[in-house]
């Protein structure tokens, strides 16, 4: 079983995902997809009149203030948009996908954050009525059912809190509770970088491959959404997941090339 994140990000090929997605399937090889859709949210806030807004946590990580309306938004983007074209992607190409939210079947359940701490103009704020929180349980069943009947299931945000709200989760985080759910050997966290770079942006500082001892100063080298993929990567492992690679998604054949270990590798 290999469970694949496809990023969102600019320079990210879709079509050489659902091409390599499909020969991979065809070899008899069980798949699930799932992504994210920060990118197109931001694009669709803009052209909305409800522009991205980000806040910062007193510990100095930056999330989505995810209001009713951007997280409506986020749906749109995220099932609307991304979801819908990688089905028809693989649609195309004769993979049978089915595109579910995490709301969907209660894919992705977690707890909703009740209130938020920000830090805004120097002072922390507490935020109420943010819909964000942490996927906790997957809903295997679901999953293993769907796969069983030769189709390909293709998971985005948001999740399902336990009181049925929708919640913004990080897509990364999500994959890694799925694929240590699904008991799957394979996580591919694939977006528009070779993999963890030591000197970011310089592409040739790859760092080609991470230990369970060697993770914290991975995720000291990793800024802004790439520390979210390493403690991705860590929660897999942790999760019983046997390698994590964070590959390239802007090539030919990128789950191919991640599960050859081109990229960095977590084992
Ligand atoms: P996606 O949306 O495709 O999943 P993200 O944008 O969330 O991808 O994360 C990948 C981004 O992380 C890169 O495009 C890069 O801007 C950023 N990044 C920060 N630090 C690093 C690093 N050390 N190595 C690689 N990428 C990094």
């Amino acid at each position: 079983m290999i469970v694949a994140k496809i990023g969102g990000s600019q320079g990210v090929d879709l079509h050489a995902v659902c091409r390599d997605a499909a020969e991979i399937v065809a070899r008899g090889e069980r798949l699930v997809i799932v992504h994210g859709g920060s990118e197109a949210t931001n694009a669709l806030s803009e052209q909305l009149g409800h522009p991205a807004k980000f806040i910062m946590s007193p510990s100095g990580h930056t999330s989505r203030r995810t209001d009713r309306r951007t997280l409506e938004i986020f749906q749109m983007a995220c099932r609307g948009v991304m979801n819908q074209r990688l089905v028809e992607g693989l649609q195309k190409l004769g993979v049978n996908a089915v595109g579910l939210s995490g709301m969907d079947g209660r894919t992705w359940e977690g707890t909703r954050k009740p209130a938020i701490r920000a830090v805004e103009d120097g002072r922390t704020v507490i935020i109420r009525d943010d819909f964000t929180g942490t996927v906790e349980t997957v809903n295997v069943g679901l999953l293993r059912s769907l796969i069983a009947g030769g189709f390909v299931p293709v998971v985005s945000p948001p999740a399902i809190s336990v009181d049925s709200e929708p919640i913004n989760v990080d897509a990364d985080r999500a994959a890694a509770q799925t694929a240590a759910a699904l008991g799957a050997e394979s996580l591919l966290l694939l977006s528009n970088v070779a993999g963890l770079l030591r000197a970011y942006p310089d592409e040739t500082s790859l760092v080609a491959s991470v230990s369970r001892q060697g993770i914290a100063e991975a995720a000291e080298i990793a800024q802004g959404r790439m520390k979210k993929k390493v403690m991705g990567a860590e929660e897999a492992l942790n999760g019983g997941v046997k390698r994590v690679v964070i590959g390239d998604a802007r090539v030919e054949r990128p789950l191919s090339r991640a599960l050859a270990g081109v990229g960095t590798v977590f084992s």
